[in-house]
Parts: structure tokens; sequence; C-alpha cells
């Protein structure tokens, strides 16, 4: 699952913000990550060591919120066992048998209830 979430995750950081996103193939909405600013500014640092440092830095601080982010949106999307997509819990509906995406859902027939009723 976090493996289907990493394809679809975008990265949507600059140099200052990382920030991820990821869309519902279902109904196309957006979802983004809790922005984190990054503790280091890279224009800061002139020397190269410190260029270095800061970079090595910035990779890992992305890294860690990638992970963080990958969690985060595990709360919010679901892989539909059927088609594959990665919906978000408003498209995925659980059934009696098989929770499954909204798409899947009516082409079966199946009836159930969202994971998330928008209001
Ligand atoms: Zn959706
Ligand atoms: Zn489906």
């Amino acid at each position: 699952m976090r493996q289907r979430i990493k394809e679809h995750l975008v990265d949507g950081s600059d140099r200052e913000i990382c920030c991820f996103s990821i869309t519902c193939e279902e109904c196309g909405s957006v979802w983004k990550s809790t922005a984190k600013r990054f503790s280091r500014r890279q224009e800061d640092h002139h020397s190269e060591s410190s260029r270095i440092i800061a970079q090595a830095l910035y990779q890992r601080e992305r890294t860690q919120n990638m992970d963080h982010a990958l969690w985060e949106a595990a709360h919010h999307f679901n892989s539909c066992p059927l088609c594959g997509r990665l919906v978000c819990n408003y498209c995925f509906v659980i059934c009696d048998d098989l929770d499954m995406c909204r798409n899947c859902a009516s082409r079966l027939h199946e009836t159930g209830e969202s994971v998330l009723e928008r209001v």
C-alpha cells in the first residue's frame, strides 16, 4: 500500500517548504500533505562545505517528510482491489464482502457506505 501511495505522491516542495500531494483517480480531488518548512535555507550557505551539509540536511528532511506524507496519505487514500486505482476516502465504498471504489461498486451494483460521506 505504501508503495502504491509512493507511486502517486507528487513532490510539490520548493527550497523552503516541503509538501507532497496526491490526486484521487476517481474524483480528481487533490490532497496535500502537511507542509513543513525546511530547517535551513540553502541560499544561506556560501562555502562549499556548508553547502554540502545543507544539501544533505535538505535531502534527509525531504525523506523524513515524505515518510510522514505517506503515513498521512494512508488515512486519506485507499487502493481499490478490483481496478487497482488509488482513490480518496470519499470515493471508496465499504461493501458487505469487499470494499471497493465507487466506480467498481456501481459497475457491480454493489451498495455500501462511503468511508467519508462528503457534507
Ligand atoms: Zn475521490
Ligand atoms: Zn475500483
